[in-house]
C-alpha cells in the first residue's frame, strides 16, 4: 500500500475519474496496472481566495484493497463481574462496551427513555413547550450526545484511543467519511440508529440497560458505596461504579455532598447562541462562493479575551437548529444540532464567557458557579414569559443596548420573545460578549448584523462541578470504589472524549485487578 499527498480543488476532488488519473500521473502507474484508492484525510484550506482540499490517499497497486480497520469482536459475559454504569450517554455506552471487551458484565442505569420513546417526548417540547424533566435533550439513552449534531472533532488525544471511538461508531453504523474529515460529524438524524444499534450488542453479550432508572441515592460504609438506590427504592448492591451522569445531574451533585463524597467548584463558561444564516456564513468563510455544490456549509471557529478572560464560540453548527436543552420546566437553556447534511438555511453557535469559581467571593463553595449558572437559566425562563420561549435579541441591537422590536427569523421551535439580554446576564459577562462581538466584527466583517439573533442562554457547556478522582487510579479519593467519569465529573468534553473517558475507567478498574 502507498500514501499520496496532493491538493486539488474541491471540484477535482469530488471528480473520481480526475482522481484517479492524477493518482496514476503522481505515482506513474500505467493504464495495464489495476489501481485501488481510498480517501486517507482530507480536509479544506479556505484561508485563501482559491479554496483547496488537502487530499491523502491509500493506494494500490496490482493488489487487493486492505480492509480499514479490524472489527471489535464482543464476546459473551452473562455470567462474568458485574460492573454498574449510572448514565447511558457517550461516556457510559463506550464503558459498557469496553467492559465487555475486558470480558466485564456492564449494569447501566439511565433515568431517560430509549431513543424511540425520548423521540417523542423531544417532540412535544417543540410543539407545546412541555418538558419531561427526566426525558429531554439531556436525559435519555445515548444522553445528550444522541440529539446533537454528533460533531466528533476533539483536541483531546493525549487522553485516549480517539481512534478507537472513531471505528466502534463505524461498526455500529456511521460512514467510513467519520474517519476521513478532519472535522467529522454524524448528524441528528444518524446518531438514533447507531445509538439502537450499540445499546442491541450490549443486550446480544449478556449486558443489561435499563431506562428509566434513576439514581436516587446511595448507600455509604466506611470508604465503600455498597448499595445504589434507584427510583426512590429498589436496592442494588455493588462492587466497582462508574458515575457519567453528564453536566446537567444536578441533583446527583447535591446528592454526593448530602453523602459527604466531596465535590468542587470548577471553572465553565456561559454566554448567549447566536444565529446567522448560513448563506451569510458561506459568505463570508468562501470568500462569496454561495450554494456551491463542492463545499461542505462553512463553519467558524472565534476566540478571543477581554478583560482577562476568554470569550470563545462553542459548539459551531453550521445548517443547524437551535434546539431546547433545559433539564427543568422552571428554566431556559440553549444548544444547537444540525441533521447529517447540514442543510438547514441557518447557521448557530454559542458565544461563552468562561467563569471562575473565584467571579463570586466564595470559591470554597462547591455550588457557586452550578448557582449562578441555575439563576441564569430561571431569569431566562422568567424573563420569556414562563415557557420554553427563549429570550432574544438582534444582534446590532444587543450591541447597541437596544430592545429589537423585529427579529428575521429564529429556527428555535418554542418560539422567541424580545428580551433585552441586560435584564438577564450581570454586566461581568454582558461587557465580554459586546466587546467579543466587536472583536469578532473584525475577524469577520459583517458579523454584528441585526440579521443575526442572540437566544439566551447557552450555559451548559461544560460541568460547574469537579468529582475529584485519583489521578493514578482514577477513584474517588474517599470512596474507593466509584469512578467519576467523563463530562458530568469534569474531565471530558465533547462525545469522542467522553466515550474515551467511559473506556478509560473501565481500563482503570481492570488494571486494579492485575
Ligand atoms: C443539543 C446538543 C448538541 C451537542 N452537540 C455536540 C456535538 O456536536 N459534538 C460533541 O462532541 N458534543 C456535543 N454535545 C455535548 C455532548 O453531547 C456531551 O459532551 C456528551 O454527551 C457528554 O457525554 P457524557 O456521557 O459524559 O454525559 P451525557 O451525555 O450528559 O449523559 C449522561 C447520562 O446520564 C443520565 N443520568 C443523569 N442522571 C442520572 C441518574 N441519577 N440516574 C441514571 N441516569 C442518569 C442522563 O439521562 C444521560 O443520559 C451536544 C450536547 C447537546 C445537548
Amino acid at each position: 500500500m502507498n500514501e499520496l499527498n496532493f491538493s486539488c480543488t474541491p471540484e477535482e476532488a469530488k471528480d473520481d475519474s480526475y482522481l484517479e488519473n492524477r493518482i496514476r500521473q503522481e505515482l506513474g502507474i500505467s493504464p495495464k496496472q489495476k489501481l485501488t484508492y481510498r480517501w486517507r484525510k482530507r480536509s479544506i484550506d479556505a484561508r485563501n481566495r482559491h479554496i483547496k482540499v488537502n487530499a491523502s490517499f491509500e493506494v494500490w497497486i496490482d493488489e487487493e484493497e486492505s480492509p480499514r480497520f479490524e472489527s471489535y469482536q464482543f464476546p459473551t459475559i452473562k455470567d462474568a463481574e458485574e460492573i454498574h454504569i449510572i448514565g447511558a450517554g457517550p461516556a457510559g455506552l463506550f464503558a459498557a462496551l469496553e467492559a465487555i471487551l475486558q470480558g466485564k458484565k456492564p449494569i447501566l442505569f439511565e433515568r431517560g427513555k430509549d431513543v424511540r420513546n425520548r423521540r417523542r417526548d423531544l417532540a412535544q417540547l417543540a410543539k407545546s413547550s412541555i418538558l419531561n424533566p427526566e426525558s429531554n435533550y439531556c436525559f435519555g439513552e445515548g444522553g445528550a450526545g444522541t440529539y446533537s449534531d454528533g460533531k466528533l472533532y476533539t483536541r483531546s488525544k493525549k487522553r485516549g484511543d480517539v481512534q478507537k471511538v472513531m471505528q466502534l461508531l463505524v461498526q455500529f453504523g456511521a460512514t467510513e467519511d467519520i474517519l476521513v474529515d478532519a472535522h467529522p460529524h454524524i448528524g441528528t438524524n444518524k446518531l438514533p440508529q447507531l445509538i439502537v444499534a450499540i445499546r442491541e450488542q450490549i443486550i446480544a453479550c449478556g449486558g443489561e440497560i435499563h431506562f428509566e432508572h434513576k439514581l436516587t441515592d446511595l448507600e455509604v460504609s466506611k470508604d465503600k458505596i455498597i448499595a445504589l438506590e434507584i427510583n426512590g427504592s429498589k436496592k442494588i448492591d455493588v462492587n466497582h461504579i462508574i458515575l457519567a451522569t453528564g453536566h446537567s445531574a444536578r441533583d446527583i451533585f447535591y446528592l454526593l455532598h448530602k453523602r459527604n463524597i466531596e465535590v468542587k467548584a470548577k471553572p465553565f463558561a456561559l454566554g448567549v447562541r447566536v444565529e446567522h444564516t448560513q448563506a451569510f456564513i458561506d459568505k463570508l468563510q468562501y470568500h462569496g462562493r454561495l450554494n456551491d455544490e463542492f463545499l461542505p456549509p462553512a463553519s467558524y471557529s472565534l476566540v478571543t479575551q477581554v478583560d482577562g478572560k476568554g470569550v470563545y464560540s462553542f459548539c459551531m453548527c453550521p445548517g443547524g437548529i437551535i434546539a431546547p436543552c433545559a433539564t427543568d420546566q422552571q428554566e431556559v437553556v440553549t444548544n444547537g444540532w444540525s441533521p447529517s447534511k447540514r442543510n438547514n438555511p441557518y447557521s448557530n453557535s454559542g458565544i461563552v464567557v468562561s467563569i471562575d469559581p473565584t467571579d463570586f467571593g466564595h470559591p470554597e463553595n462547591p455550588f457557586v458557579c452550578l448557582e449562578f449558572q441555575q439563576s441564569i437559566e430561571r431569569a431566562s425562563w422568567e424573563a420569556a414569559g414562563k415557557t420554553q420561549k427563549v429570550p432574544a435579541q438582534c444582534l446590532k441591537d444587543f450591541v447597541q443596548q437596544k430592545k429589537s422590536t423585529e427579529f428575521p427569523r429564529s429556527s428555535y421551535q418554542p418560539g422567541i420573545t424580545s428580551v433585552e439580554m441586560d435584564d438577564i446576564f450581570p454586566p461581568f459577562i454582558l461587557n465580554r460578549l459586546r466587546q467579543a462581538f466587536n472583536d469578532f466584527d473584525k475577524k469577520m466583517p459583517g458579523f454584528i448584523t441585526n440579521d443575526a439573533v442572540i437566544h439566551a442562554p447557552e450555559s451548559r457547556t461544560s460541568s460547574p462541578i469537579l468529582i475529584p478522582r485519583d489521578p493514578e487510579t482514577w477513584r474517588h479519593p474517599h470512596v474507593s470504589n466509584l469512578y467519576p467519569c467523563a463530562e458530568g465529573a469534569g474531565y471530558a468534553g465533547g462525545i469522542v472524549s467522553a466515550a474515551i473517558d467511559g473506556m478509560n475507567c473501565i481500563s482503570k478498574i481492570c488494571e486494579v485487578q492485575k
